[in-house]
């Protein structure tokens, strides 16, 4: 496996100390797919308190949880082999207890694939068959299924998760999906966020339809509510129009979301309805309506060509009058008839962009007081 310099010499570095060292998780499992790893993340005999001494420049981000950052040409977390103990919540574990042994912290993760563990040293550690179902495709937790997901209930929407992001041909073994099933109740105790991030690694991944329709076979136990099942790939992957287009279906899914105000206003905006523009008038109304910046959106959700490019010149709102309010003032006066005017105005010009001079503009004004 080839892992970038400033990895290896973290692994170096506490190797030399004389501290087992291994890769784990998503960068080995990625690495052996084929595909690029996000980040790399180091499980290690060493202890918090001593992975802090061997390096310059860390971060304790997880001490607690054995878990500190060091800062290198990219941030890599480097985590004390652990032995989770007993959970609360279905979330956290009550207490961790660190090991010296890389086979306990391999059988806490949540998945064989995701429980390989490689050093240059001593090549690839799979006690747990993980290679076995990267090859077979297959999600499979590790240990005892159903304590698995009742300890962390996040891990049935990782499951989900993979599926969509791994791609063609995934499956959950039989055992772990009829876990899942049985835990399903428990999902109402993850965050929203969580939640939501787990949602939008779904949306974002190569066979998200294939996610939902998973989600939907627990979403009556997580939810209290059925999943309709939409076509996401029926959408370019952008992750508002693919939202709306869930939300749309499924409205009520909404409150488990954690969503910036700004994606909520782009959805609500998306899925407010308007009849089709007939006509380049109507378009540019439209336009109005929804705001140069979401117009294309709305469209293409709405199976239609984009047009935002088309109209980049064209006047749609007041800021694109050629005169502006103090002209405007000068003729009539200050008060809120000026910006009634400009409103007027506009909506004009958007039935007639020729209209769009400042003489003609003007004197739309002083031939009827008002437009
Ligand atoms: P990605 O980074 O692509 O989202 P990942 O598998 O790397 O996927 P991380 O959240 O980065 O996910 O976690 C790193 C590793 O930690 C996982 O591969 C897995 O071994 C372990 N892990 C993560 N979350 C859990 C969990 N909820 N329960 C048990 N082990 C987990
Ligand atoms: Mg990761």
């Amino acid at each position: 496996m080839q892992l970038p310099t400033y990895v290896l010499e973290i692994l170096k570095v506490l190797e030399d100390a004389g501290f087992e060292s291994y890769i784990v998780g998503g960068s080995v499992r990625d690495s052996l797919l084929g595909k690029f790893p996000k980040d790399y993340d180091i499980a290690t005999q060493a202890l918090p308190e001593e992975i802090k001494d061997l390096f310059p420049k860390t971060v304790p981000t997880g001490e607690k949880f054995g878990t500190i950052t060091v800062l290198s040409e990219r941030p890599v977390e480097v985590t004390t082999f652990r032995k989770d103990g007993p959970y609360r919540d279905s979330r956290h574990p009550l207490t961790v207890s660190f090991s010296k042994n890389l086979k306990d912290d391999l059988m806490r993760r949540d998945f064989t694939i995701n429980a390989i563990a490689y050093s240059p040293k001593k090549g690839f550690i799979d006690p747990l068959a993980g290679k076995k179902d990267l090859r077979a495709k297959m999600i499979r937790a590790i240990g005892n299924k159903e304590e698995r997901f009742q300890e962390d209930a996040l891990r049935s929407l990782r499951a989900i998760r993979f599926c969509s992001t791994l791609g063609e041909g995934w499956l959950i073994e039989e055992a772990t999906f009829k876990a899942m099933k049985n835990t399903a109740f428990l999902v109402k105790n993850i965050s929203h966020e969580r939640i939501t991030d787990e949602l939008i690694k779904i949306i974002n991944g190569l066979l998200p339809t294939k996610g939902l329709i998973l989600l939907s076979e627990i979403s009556e136990k997580a939810f209290g509510q059925k999943l309709e099942i939409v076509n996401l790939e029926s959408m370019p992957p952008k992750i508002e129009l693919r939202l709306s287009l869930i939300l749309k279906k499924n409205p009520w899914l909404s409150q488990w979301l954690v969503l910036p105000k700004k994606t909520r206003k782009h959805i609500e905006i998306i899925l407010t309805d308007y009849p089709l523009p007939q006509n380049e008038t109507e378009l540019r109304h439209l336009c109005y309506h929804v705001g140069r910046d979401y117009l294309d959106d709305w469209l293409v959700f709405r199976g239609q060509k984009p047009q935002a490019a088309s109209l980049r010149q064209i006047p749609i709102n007041i800021e694109d009058l050629a005169i502006d309010g103090f002209d405007v003032e000068k003729l009539v006066g200050k008060g809120p008839v000026v910006g009634d005017i400009l409103i007027e105005l506009a909506s004009l010009v958007r039935e007639n962009p020729s209209l769009n001079t400042r003489e003609s503009l003007l004197k739309l004004i002083t031939h009827k007081g008002e437009p």
